[in-house]
């Protein structure tokens, strides 16, 4: 399998920025998928511990689900932030389509106690759509938090991940796969430029 989803990189940062990453690349959109199949997702599910256990042991025996359906969540998830990472805003497009996926997920959360106060979550009833919902809170979180500004696409693969260090200046989803690449291409410019510069002087000098 040319893309397992077994050994994907999990750079996002954040939960749902993660999910839109299980493609090879978005620059330029190979259309590369990680998620070829219901078992690839629920290998991800696992992946990111996005059940507990023994939840994810009763949802993984369900009938499994059509790929369609989280591949269009993916996709609605990633136009939506990958159009704040590059314009700085929101389209009310891709709110209105987050909106309506969220008006079915709120039929199916409730605010509950916890240790740290209270937050939203999801009944404990196993359901299979159960992870889609969650993924799609994460969104929601995201999005009504501060973080949000730290959002932005690799400028080397166009995957999203939420930006933590501390002077807000990383451009890259990973620094050994990414950043590596990114700075030998920006040493490779510099040196082709200076190379040019000297040629030019070179020239100048003869006339
Ligand atoms: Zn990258």
């Amino acid at each position: 399998m040319p893309h397992p989803i077994e050994t994907l990189s999990l750079d996002g940062g954040w939960l749902c920025l993660d999910f839109t990453n299980t493609v090879s690349t978005r620059l330029p959109a190979t259309g590369d998928d990680y998620l070829h199949s219901w078992d690839d997702f629920a290998v991800w599910v696992a992946r990111v511990d996005l059940l507990p256990e023994t939840e994810y042991r009763i949802w993984k025996r369900m009938p499994p689900g059509d790929i369609a359906e989280p591949r269009a969540l993916r996709e609605l998830i990633y136009g939506l932030f990958s159009h704040y990472a590059e314009k700085g805003v929101v389209h009310p497009g891709h709110l209105e389509a987050l909106n309506g996926y969220l008006h079915e997920v709120y039929a199916h959360t409730r605010i509950c106690m916890t240790g740290n106060g209270l937050r939203r979550g999801v009944e404990d009833e196993p359901h299979l759509e159960k992870p889609l919902w969650l993924i799609a809170l994460s969104a929601e979180t995201l999005l009504l938090s501060d973080r949000l500004s730290r959002v932005k696409a690799c400028d080397n693969c166009g995957w999203l991940f939420l930006d933590t260090s501390k002077n807000g200046a990383r451009r890259w989803c990973n620094m050994s796969t990414c950043g590596s690449q990114i700075k030998a291409k920006a040493w490779y410019h510099r040196k082709k430029k200076a190379a040019q510069r000297g040629a030019g002087k070179g020239r100048k000098g003869k006339t």
